[in-house]
């Protein structure tokens, strides 16, 4: 039996570039050439509150963007297991982290899509201005909020609302 090391920086080297990736391809891929499966993300949360309630969970073409994402981490988990190299399993294991993340921040807590009230209340600070930053990229008040493509790393003046 192999004992499994996982390589801590790697870990977070992989989660940290992902924030990367996601605002590299909310900007220039999701808003650029497949605006057209990012499209009915921005219609849904234009509905009414209410509407979006009575609808009840609804798929979004947009989703399709996880499975994408999901690639890259699952042959690097399956070939980083086959070949005994654990760096490998742990960039995947940091993707995998963060498209968890993504799930629970973007789609329960800012879209509330599912109903999980525990992390529906009681924000911290930061979670907050995450908030208040994606509130910019749908709702925005000027060109420049538009511009708030990342989701945890966002323009410092969100924190204060
Ligand atoms: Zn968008
Ligand atoms: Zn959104």
């Amino acid at each position: 039996m192999t004992v499994f090391l996982y390589n801590g920086t790697a870990l977070l080297s992989a989660y940290l570039f992902m924030e990367f990736v996601a605002w590299f391809s909310h900007k220039y891929i999701m808003h650029g050439f497949l605006w057209k499966w990012h499209k009915d993300h921005h219609i849904n949360d234009m509905k009414p509150a209410q509407v979006r309630h009575e609808e009840g969970f609804v798929w979004e073409k947009n989703d399709l963007f996880f499975l994408i994402y999901a690639v890259p981490a699952m042959i690097l988990m399956i070939t980083g297991f086959a070949v005994q190299e654990f760096i490998l399993v742990s960039v995947a294991i940091g993707i995998t982290l963060y498209g968890m993340t993504y799930f629970i921040v973007h789609e329960i807590i800012y879209h509330q899509r599912l109903t999980i009230s525990f992390l529906q209340k009681n924000h911290s600070n930061y979670m907050g201005a995450v908030i208040r930053a994606h509130r910019a990229h749908h709702h925005p008040k000027n060109k420049k909020d538009f511009d708030s493509y990342g989701l945890l790393i966002f323009p410092f003046k969100h924190f204060k609302s």
